[in-house]
């Protein structure tokens, strides 16, 4: 008789917690190498972060990254990256991947989509013919492309949507997520997280909840958030899923990006963060910088010599000013490239700052001084914030 398989090694290895927030440091131990989390995962398109290559992102210290399977499961397609050896070999990214399920991708960008018990049915975008997503389709997607993460279909409805709808995909998304546990071919390594769905109705999120972390999944996601409900729902919402998570799995806020909701919401206790913000506001020549952002084609950039941020050690400021960017913007696609690689770098390094602190026990301090850098006086601090931090221990004053 064969002996029973050993329990897989936990995801996740949590190695400080905040004494005050629910604030934790940690380690995702991923087939790819291990990843100090909280982590900021940039999000790539069709192989690489728009504008940045794998070997910037490498370099920049990025040791997760997100692959796009509506772009990759379509064109080039899932054999084709196969035979490249999977998404790593056709991206040429030694580090772990994530691969989200396609099925927020078809919702958003294609206009006929119907979602039906069987998934979701859509015109392709690049002929006539109608495809099917099934949860066992967007694993057998998902599979060949080989991420050290995959994610669940889920029945996405927007966040401010109400009603029976919501309710329905809920209990869909439940049936879904057991599909795709049965459907998924390599579990011991392509950790297949859950999604929490539920909208904005705590009853519903809570029983989604339940029924969710009665499966055994690797990790969990806070799906359904971040489409542009009040921020006061958003935080509750948050706080309300990661007090029901189990504490010994990840916890991936998705969708989220903004410095200050990162902050918070690892107060709050989520480990993981995605978000094609900062990328995509590089490309309207916008850096982030730690007292919010600067809008370089702008003319007071014009003269000047300083770096971006004169802390920051990236490559773009390492080796441009303020000026040379400005002149650049008006000209090149370079300029783009450049500011995209700050952006990501300054997430990066938010990450590392906070994960940090919670290690030195300085997390409720890091957060008061970041807040007083990002928004200079207390009358400018949001107030959905403020609130947020105060439900779990950490007063501004
Ligand atoms: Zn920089």
């Amino acid at each position: 008789m064969a002996a029973p398989a050993p329990a897989p090694a936990p995801l996740l290895r949590v190695v400080a917690e905040c004494a005050r927030s629910r604030a934790r440091a940690g380690e995702l131990r991923l087939p790819h190498g291990a990843v100090p989390c909280p982590v900021f995962m940039p999000v790539g398109t069709r192989g690489t972060a728009k504008g940045v290559t794998a070997a910037q992102l490498d370099a920049l210290g990025c040791r997760i990254c997100l692959g796009n399977t509506y772009h990759l499961g379509t064109r080039p397609g899932p054999e084709l990256v196969q035979r490249a050896g999977g998404l790593h070999g056709f991206m040429d990214w030694p580090h772990n991947l994530l691969t989200d399920s396609g099925g927020f991708q078809m919702v958003s960008l294609v206009a006929l989509s119907e979602v039906t018990e069987e998934g979701v049915r859509f015109r392709s975008p690049y002929g006539d013919e109608e495809l099917l997503l099934s949860p066992e389709k967007s694993m057998e997607i998902q599979n060949a492309l080989g991420a050290d993460i995959v994610m669940q279909l889920d029945d996405v409805v927007s966040s401010t949507t109400t009603g029976p709808r919501v309710e329905e995909a809920m209990r869909r998304s439940v049936r879904w997520l057991d599909r795709c546990i049965a459907a998924n071919r390599h579990p011991e390594r392509q950790h297949l997280f859950a999604i929490i769905q539920g909208g904005l109705d705590p009853a519903l999120r809570t029983k989604c909840l339940e029924e969710m972390t009665r499966r055994d999944v690797p990790g969990f996601a806070i799906g359904g958030l971040s489409g542009g409900e009040e921020k006061a729902q958003f935080w509750r919402m948050v706080k309300l899923s990661t007090e029901r998570l189990p504490r010994d799995k990840p916890r991936y806020l998705m969708g989220v990006g903004y410095a200050t909701d990162l902050v918070v919401c690892v107060a709050l206790g989520c480990d993981m963060f995605d978000c094609v913000f900062p990328t995509r506001t590089a490309r309207f020549g916008s850096a982030l910088v730690p007292w919010g952002s600067l809008q370089l084609k702008n003319k007071q950039f014009a003269k000047d010599f300083r770096p971006i941020d004169e802390d920051c050690g990236c490559p773009t400021c390492q080796g441009y000013s303020r000026a040379y960017l400005h002149a650049l913007l008006r000209s090149d696609t370079a300029a783009l490239h450049h500011l995209t690689v700050h952006n990501i770098a300054y997430q990066l390094q938010l990450m590392r700052s906070v994960r940090e602190s919670i290690l030195a026990q300085r997390f409720p301090q890091f957060v008061r001084d970041f807040m007083r850098t990002m928004y200079g006086s207390r009358d400018k601090y949001p107030a959905w914030a403020v609130e947020a931090l105060a439900s779990v221990r950490i007063p501004l004053d």
